[in-house]
């Protein structure tokens, strides 16, 4: 006997469970919904990185929810975004429905019933809690948020210094004054140098490899302009999404079709800031296509202000070992350090690492072949909202909000308690391939995943193709009485299935 039953359980309290609970109130009224979330608070990734000068990459018109204008600087503090969390939380009610300090442990699908069995587990309690739903929306982000990834680096024990991993980064920390080494130069380590640096610190920023940098001042002349003529918040914050959307579509494009030119371009914009004999060679000539990881933004140029000035140190090496006082690197350099912050990345978890069960057999989700990036074969009654790399995360929250909302209606229309994804008999002779090519996007924390994580197809219907100006147009087209979509057991034939009732 479960301990409550919901139509929908929403795992994870975070800018993707947020956006999802929103979208099922508003399209899906009668749903019954809990919001189960590990943290005693909202937020997720937001709340979880505490490091100096945290804050968004991409611009909060497009990473901000298309129901609620974002009224700011693009670039956003994490507080910023806990803050407007916070009022689509408290504007819509949501908060009644969330269920913090409460950890999934299990899941386990039973189709004699069409029901999730979820149990929850609450630090202090004697025992756990069992919960029932018809349907699992899973917003548990892609990595741990305990437990971050550090490399297995020689030595590190005999460092005598203050070692911490970004992802952990106490903010009653004091750099003034001290030999800040950080290890790393994607998003993170781009975001905490010019902090450390604005804060006294003597910064080297040791890096493996070099990364691209997108400098821009952290503001928006169009929305800025928008204002002054007096045009309403919701209108400013609709047209700049597609001007964002739209600037973004042509940059992407530009980056596989011509990476040359657009690697100058962004050597211009260094220049706005560094002068015009910054030297890009060799720290910042990376050897990748700009895009294949992440762009890593620069609000008012801010990393490339303080290399011009020396403020910090570049080093493109990789480590041979840790010493009682810093690291040696691999051609003999000795950097010596008060505190190192690793900004070395995530360790990537599918489904947050819930032991999950379909009729008693455990799921393997690499044996599963992911279905637009959202649903996984022999796996009832579950999506995982799992947003874009090049585009914010956030855009893709509100498509399968819509998305998941039309199949909770249409699952009702034809009287059914179970869906399913399938590959049709036109899929049987289809390459299976890794969850994606490494040539798209190969960030470390999905290479070092990548054999845990779902399989794809080589048809679009059959892999996350990472292109929001594509799946815009897609997702809301998607046929629910297409043959890769099976009902109770059966293909969706809605007159049969209708009659069957
Ligand atoms: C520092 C940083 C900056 C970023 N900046 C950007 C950006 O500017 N733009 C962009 O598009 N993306 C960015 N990203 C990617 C970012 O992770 C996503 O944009 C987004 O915040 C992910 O939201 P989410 O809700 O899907 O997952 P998360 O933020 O990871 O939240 C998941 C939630 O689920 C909870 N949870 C997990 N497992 C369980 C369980 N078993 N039981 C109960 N609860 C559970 C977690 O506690 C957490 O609160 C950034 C990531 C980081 C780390």
């Amino acid at each position: 006997m479960a301990d409550a039953h919901f139509d929908v359980l929403i795992v994870g309290a975070g800018i993707s469970g947020i956006g999802s609970a929103y979208h099922l109130q508003d399209q899906c009224p009668d749903k019954t919904y809990a919001v189960i979330e590990a943290k005693s608070t909202f937020g997720g990734t937001w709340d979880t990185h505490k490091y100096p000068g945290v804050r968004s990459d991409s611009d909060l018109y497009t990473f901000g929810y298309r129901f609620k204008p974002w009224i700011g600087a693009p670039i956003a503090s994490a507080a910023e975004i806990l803050k407007y969390m916070g009022e689509v939380i408290a504007e819509n009610g949501i908060d009644r429905h969330i269920r913090y300090g409460t950890r999934i442990v299990s899941c386990a699908w039973s189709s004699a019933d069409n029901l999730w069995t979820v149990t929850t587990r609450r630090e202090g309690d004697a025992a756990d809690q069992v919960l029932t739903c018809r349907f699992l929306w899973m917003c548990q982000g892609y990595y741990d948020h305990q437990t971050p990834y550090v490399p297995d680096w020689k030595g590190l024990s005999d460092y005598r210094g203050q070692f911490v991993h970004a992802q952990v980064w106490d903010p009653a920390t004091q750099v003034a004054g001290k030999r800040v080494l950080v290890i790393g130069s994607g998003a993170t380590a781009a975001t905490v140098v010019p902090a450390f640096c604005d804060a006294g610190a003597q910064v080297t920023m040791l890096q493996r490899s070099p990364t691209y940098f997108y400098c821009h001042p952290n503001q928006n002349e169009l929305a800025d302009r928008l204002r002054q003529i007096g045009i309403d918040e919701p209108t400013v914050h609709r047209v700049v999404r597609a001007q964002v959307m739209y600037d973004q579509d042509v940059l992407n494009r530009r980056c596989v079709e011509e990476p040359d030119a657009v690697f100058e371009d962004l050597k211009t914009l260094v220049r706005a800031y560094a002068g015009d004999d910054f030297a890009f060679e060799p720290h910042f000539t990376p050897r990748y296509r700009p895009w294949q990881q992440r762009l890593a933004f620069c609000p008012d140029g801010d990393l490339f202000r303080h290399a011009a000035a020396g403020n910090v140190t570049v080093v493109t090496d990789t480590i041979d070992r840790f010493t009682p006082t810093g690291v040696l690197t691999a051609s003999g350099e000795v950097l010596e350090a008060d505190i190192i912050v690793a900004c070395t990345g995530f360790r990537l978890t599918v489904m947050g690492d819930i032991p999950f069960a379909v009729d008693g057999q455990a799921v393997a989700w690499h044996d599963t072949v992911n279905y637009r990036g959202m649903m996984f074969t022999g796996v009832p009654n579950l999506v995982w909202v799992m947003g874009y790399f090049r585009a914010s995360w956030t855009l893709r929250v509100d498509l399968l909000g819509d998305f998941v909302c039309k199949l909770l209606r249409h699952m009702d229309a034809l009287g059914v308690a179970k869906v399913e994804v399938t590959l049709r008999p036109e899929d049987r002779d289809m390459a299976i391939l890794p969850w994606i090519e490494s040539d798209n996007f190969n960030p470390g924390y999905l290479q070092r995943g990548l054999d845990q994580m779902p399989r794809r197809g080589d048809k679009p219907e059959w892999r996350h193709n990472q292109d929001y100006w594509r799946e815009r147009e897609e997702i809301p087209a998607i046929d629910l009485d297409g043959a890769e979509f099976v009902y109770d057991g059966q293909r969706a034939d809605r007159n049969a299935l209708q009659a069957a009732e």
